[in-house]
């Protein structure tokens, strides 16, 4: 059997008085494309956030796995786990891009995690790196935007530019917060689609928060739904009935549903 891409044991964090997360349990296999939904403020950015360590659980809150890595115990994060975060990508809603820089250069970032770190810090790419680039964005479908400055580009566009540079980190885990939730619905369309090609044709886990449920049944064959920091449902997605849909979004906005 391979090694799960995430494992999560008895995971809670709490924020002042705020319990945000409440002994969260569970595993994710490679090639796995899985939704990660709930109410707003249910948790699901925090939840993302500690698979990588950018967020330390409680002192006693559990412990995350990465690609068989240790990423932290009991609030403590292990000092081992830098080449596997960056063979984790992130992908945010907002896109995070350099805007004055060229989309190739802003794809050519997702190889400073693998270079030696002088080479990082002088950002000297190699001709092959930069045929590595121009690949990545002709697989979302940008090849040709990539002179122009990231700035000038659309927001479906940015967020293509934005894999890109996850598919030159090498990642074998993709975890995207909320990456269709700035986009108009044929943008967000496409991007969905370009993730759940690469999970398909890569076998790269997927792990992506989504506010839409109907996009999440479209594209994901498993969700994870939080309700109130704790899990509320882990399964096949077809097995979330309109019952526990409600139930789940009971007491949100309407708008969420
Ligand atoms: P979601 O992504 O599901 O909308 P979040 O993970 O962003 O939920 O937030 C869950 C809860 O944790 C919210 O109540 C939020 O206000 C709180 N929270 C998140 N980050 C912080 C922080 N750094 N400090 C205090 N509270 C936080
Ligand atoms: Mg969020």
């Amino acid at each position: 059997m391979s090694i799960p891409s995430i494992i999560v044991e008895r995971l809670s964090k709490t924020f002042g008085q705020h319990a945000v997360l409440r002994d969260i349990d569970f595993e994710i296999h490679p090639g796995e494309m899985v939704a990660l939904i709930g109410p707003s403020g249910s948790g699901k950015s925090t939840l993302l956030r500690h698979l990588i360590g950018l967020t330390r659980s409680d002192r006693h809150g559990g412990r995350v796995r990465l690609q068989g890595r240790e990423v932290q115990v009991g609030g403590r994060l292990a000092r081992a786990t830098r080449p596997e975060r960056c063979r984790t990508g992130y992908i945010f809603q907002q896109f995070n891009l350099v805007g004055r820089l060229s989309v190739l250069t802003n794809v050519l970032v997702g190889r400073l995690g693998s270079m030696p770190r002088g080479r990082a810090l002088l950002g000297r790419f190699s001709e092959e790196e930069r045929a590595m680039a121009r690949r990545a964005l002709a697989r979302v479908g940008i090849e040709a935007l990539a002179d122009q400055r990231a700035n000038t580009l659309s927001g479906g566009q940015m967020q293509r530019v934005a894999i890109a540079r996850v598919l030159m980190q090498d990642a074998n885990v993709i975890l995207a917060d909320e990456p269709i939730a700035s986009l108009d619905p044929r943008s967000a369309q496409e991007v969905m689609q370009i993730l759940a090609r690469i999970n398909e044709e890569d076998g790269r886990t997927v792990v992506i928060t989504l506010h839409q449920v109907e996009v999440a049944r479209r594209f994901c064959r498993r969700a994870i739904a939080l309700k109130d920091g704790r899990l509320y449902f882990d399964g096949p997605i077809e097995a979330l009935t309109d019952a526990r849909l409600t139930a789940l979004y009971e007491n949100a906005g309407l708008d969420e549903l």
